[in-house]
């Protein structure tokens, strides 16, 4: 099965029972039991829910996994994935993750136990030098949020399988249509489904998908266990938005191929980052792991004040938070979604004051430049 045919057929589709040819809603919190212990395979929906297995084998089909996982939030599934580690155990960790991620590791589970470095992935030996004994895994995001740094998903998985760890891959930005890190060597990959998968702003969720079938025995168990699941409706709309996914994806892509070349055409602005671009340090690997390059690309007007102009200009960029979606959203990571990282760190990264993030829609190309065109003057 090629991609675009996967969304369509992959996975559960339809209703045996009936012929619905969507999955229903099955909104059900218990099921009758033939006998003690008796079950057609449902016992209480938040071990498992018809509607969101349906989910979890799409996302586990379009991931070339075994097993897949649906949770209430990206979040929700990053830290269940946490869970199965143990006090004392130290992961590395991409220097420019999504902030909530460094939220999540540096405040909550550092508590816990469970420490992390971050470092910059698409450098291997920055990722080599910082594995301690105590290390178990390593978890990336490429392209990286929000200076769509590239790592090397094939090289990081070797390293890791020569020393014993686990990989970990935040697909979000990508999604299964462009890139698999399972079948580049990733023990896990997680999205949050909120944004491309999703794609309409209108739910947040979380996914998992892995390969080895005892490492989806332990998250199932602790799926059940912790209980951030997701509820069936949002499953469902989940899945209605996937079908979508190949052709929105390729409009997003021809977008912002369109945009980031007339953007680093421009004498008023200062990097660009795109990885499609081929100045783009990563465009070699990006073109060599991905079948795209995605729809986000970041550019730094040079300063926080022109910034904010430029925001406060544009009428078809919606000014908010997320990506994704196929309406263009535009922010500032320093003041939004990278604000819970201290300003001292934001500058070691690199994410100045004047640095614009675009989630690039599926409009029409011409009325996006058009818009950014008059903010920008
Ligand atoms: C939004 C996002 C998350 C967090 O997901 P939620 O669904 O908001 O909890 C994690 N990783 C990346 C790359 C994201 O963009």
């Amino acid at each position: 099965m090629k991609r675009k045919t996967k969304l369509i057929h992959g996975g559960i589709q339809g209703d045996p029972h009936t012929g619905a040819v969507s999955v229903p809603i099955y909104q059900v919190s218990t099921y009758k039991q033939e006998g003690v212990g008796k079950h057609k395979g449902y016992e209480y929906s938040r071990t498992g829910n018809p509607t969101r297995f349906a989910l979890e084998e799409y996302i586990a089909a379009l991931e070339g996994g075994t097993r897949g996982f649906a949770f209430a939030s990206g979040m929700a599934a990053f830290s269940t994935v946490l869970m199965l580690f143990d006090k004392g155990d130290h992961f590395v960790v991409g220097d420019d993750v999504y902030g909530g991620t460094y939220r999540l590791l540096s405040k909550v589970f550092s508590r816990l136990g469970l420490n992390a470095t971050f470092v910059d992935t698409s450098d291997l030996d920055a990722v080599k030098s910082a594995i301690t004994p105590n290390t178990k895994a390593i978890f990336l995001e490429t392209p990286s949020n929000p200076l769509l740094k590239i790592s090397d998903i094939s090289a990081v998985a070797e390293l890791t399988r020569s020393q014993g760890l686990l990989l970990g891959v935040d697909n979000t930005f990508m999604t299964p249509y462009w890139q698999n890190p399972l079948e580049l060597g990733a023990d896990i990959v997680i999205h949050s489904a909120t944004k491309y998968l999703g794609g309409h702003s209108d739910v947040v969720a979380g996914l998992v998908a892995v390969k080895d079938e005892s490492l989806g025995n332990e998250l199932h168990f602790l799926q059940n266990s912790v209980g951030a699941v997701l509820g069936p409706q949002d499953s469902w709309l989940l899945m209605r938005g996937i079908k979508t996914l190949g052709v929105r994806m390729e409009e997003h892509e021809r977008n912002a191929r369109d945009l980031a070349y007339w953007l680093s055409n421009r004498k008023d602005i200062g990097k660009v980052y795109y990885p499609g671009l081929s100045s783009h340090p990563g465009h070699a690997i990006a073109k060599k792991q991905a079948g795209g390059f995605g729809g986000m690309i970041s550019f730094d007007v040079g300063s926080g004040e022109r910034a904010e102009k430029v925001l406060s200009r544009v009428k078809y960029f919606t000014l908010a938070e997320s990506l994704g979606a196929v309406e263009s959203l535009i922010s500032v990571p320093a003041k939004m979604t990278h604000a819970s990282i201290p300003p001292e760190r934001r500058a070691e990264l690199g994410i100045s004051d004047g640095l614009i993030r675009v989630s690039i829609g599926i409009e029409d190309i011409e009325d996006l430049i058009e818009d950014l065109e008059q903010a920008l003057a």
